[in-house]
């Protein structure tokens, strides 16, 4: 008997009708003779409307005890999804009780909006499974030192499941959502995108921090560290759908780069919506620059992404940077009021109509010239690029907004991502 672990996300819950679905296929797996914990996020739309509710009340404000009550809101939206679930499970015939993140308790640190999983106390839980119960964890949620709720960042629910799978030794876990894999870029932009049928680990760490939603970040990073079998499939598929066929579709997420991989050199095209891009000119070109500039921004807790400093000319030398378009008025304040006056300058301009499109590939590691075949790709469709950023496995530009879905449609295509990949 396995101790599994399902995620539903928003969509999959996203009625009455679909979550008695959901609680179908669950005692589908418990009756295979599987220990079940199930964690589900909130119904689709619920958490926008909620989070619409306050700032309908009062507009975004980044004081501790606002964004203490954003989570004490948003996370209503899990317990309402959970206890549903639990409800649709005892229809089922099946004993099931939901714990919100406090009851089990997740403890988490106390950064209200984007707080990390810390421990994850398994006790009540794992008696309850002991017990036959089908149990219900509620997604995107935990509790600070304080006994505070907090929550875990948009797309949250995915790092709860991976981090319960993780601390209870799961044999898998399953992340159930609306599309039926990981693609190699998101389907609902480009057609003919292909799913994957397994994707290593590193490929799918850098998709998710380029912008590719179908996983949070973290819990990607949390499948790493504790090596947890990962799966991304569909949760639309009949219910009753033989639990073997089940178990194999999907996406895998992979630790070996060895057998079955496939052997593509770039495997999968990201973007990125929610970047914006700011820019100091004639800024001193000496030591120390750098630092008080993105010094102070890190003070403010924005974390930067892009960086470019180009060559000086006459001693001076512009300085670009790319944040979260959520945090470009904050930094843009920040610049103007304490960065600005020390550095003699007044020359800020900013953009937030850019967007970031990536192409990410293990592959890039063994194989030149593949950059250029990018620039190539791009400059074939008029398309101009504003900044570069290259690691191992990847490799990212700056382009205007307005031509996301173009680039996109372009570089899978330049990299013959619409055939069936050669493994
Ligand atoms: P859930 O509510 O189940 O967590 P999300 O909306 O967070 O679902 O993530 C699934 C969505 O991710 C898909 O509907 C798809 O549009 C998007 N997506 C982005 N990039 C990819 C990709 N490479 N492969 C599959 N889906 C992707
Ligand atoms: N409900 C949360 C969100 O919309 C968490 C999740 O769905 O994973 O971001
Ligand atoms: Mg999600």
């Amino acid at each position: 008997m396995a101790l599994i672990v399902h995620k539903y996300g928003g969509t999959s819950m996203g009625s009455t009708e679909r979550i008695r679905n959901v609680a179908k296929r669950v005692a589908k797996w418990h009756r295979a003779g599987h220990q079940m914990v199930v964690v589900p996020s909130a119904m689709s739309g619920e958490t926008n409307r909620l989070l619409g509710l306050a700032k309908e009340l009062a507009p975004s404000k980044a004081s501790l005890s606002y964004e203490r009550e954003l989570d004490m809101l948003a996370s209503t939206g899990e317990q309402a999804s959970s206890a549903l679930l639990a409800i649709a499970l005892q229809a089922e015939g099946l004993q099931s009780v939901s714990y919100a993140g406090w009851q089990v308790p997740i403890r988490t640190n106390n950064a209200y909006t984007k707080a990390r999983i810390e421990s994850i106390d398994d006790a009540r839980v794992r008696a309850d499974l002991d017990a036959g119960k089908v149990v219900i964890v509620t997604g995107f949620q935990g509790m600070d030192d304080e006994g505070n709720i907090t929550t875990l960042g948009r797309g949250g629910s995915d790092t709860s499941a991976v981090a319960v799978a993780a601390a209870m030794k799961a044999q898998e876990c399953l992340i159930y959502t609306d599309v039926d894999g990981v693609y190699t870029t998101d389907p609902r932009v480009v057609p003919e995108a292909r799913r994957l049928k397994t994707v290593s680990f590193e490929e799918m760490l850098e998709m998710a921090s380029l912008g590719s939603k179908v996983l949070q970040i973290r819990s990607v990073e949390f499948a790493g560290k504790y090596r947890v079998p990962l799966r991304v499939l569909s949760s639309f598929t009949p219910w009753d759908i033989d639990i073997h066929a089940e178990a194999a579709s999907g996406t895998l997420i992979t630790f070996e780069e060895d057998e079955n991989m496939e052997q593509a050199i770039v495997s999968g095209i990201a973007f990125n919506r929610d970047e914006a891009k700011i820019a100091l000119r004639g800024v001193p070109d000496k030591p120390g620059i750098a630092y008080q500039i993105l010094g102070a921004v890190a003070q403010a807790n924005v974390d930067v992404d892009m960086i470019i400093q180009n060559i000086s000319k006459d001693g001076k030398t512009d300085f670009s940077f790319t944040v979260n378009r959520g945090d470009y008025a904050k930094t843009m304040d920040l610049l103007r009021a304490s960065v600005l006056p020390g550095l003699g300058l007044d020359d800020l301009v900013g953009d937030t109509k850019i967007c970031k499109v990536s192409i990410v590939g293990i592959g890039m590691r063994s194989h030149v010239g593949i950059a250029s075949k990018m620039f190539r790709a791009l400059s074939e469709e008029g398309i101009n690029i504003q900044m570069i950023s290259t690691s191992e496995i990847k490799t990212s530009v700056v382009i205007d907004e307005k031509y996301i879905e173009l680039a996109v449609r372009a570089l899978h295509k330049a990299f013959d991502l619409d055939q069936p990949a050669t493994a």
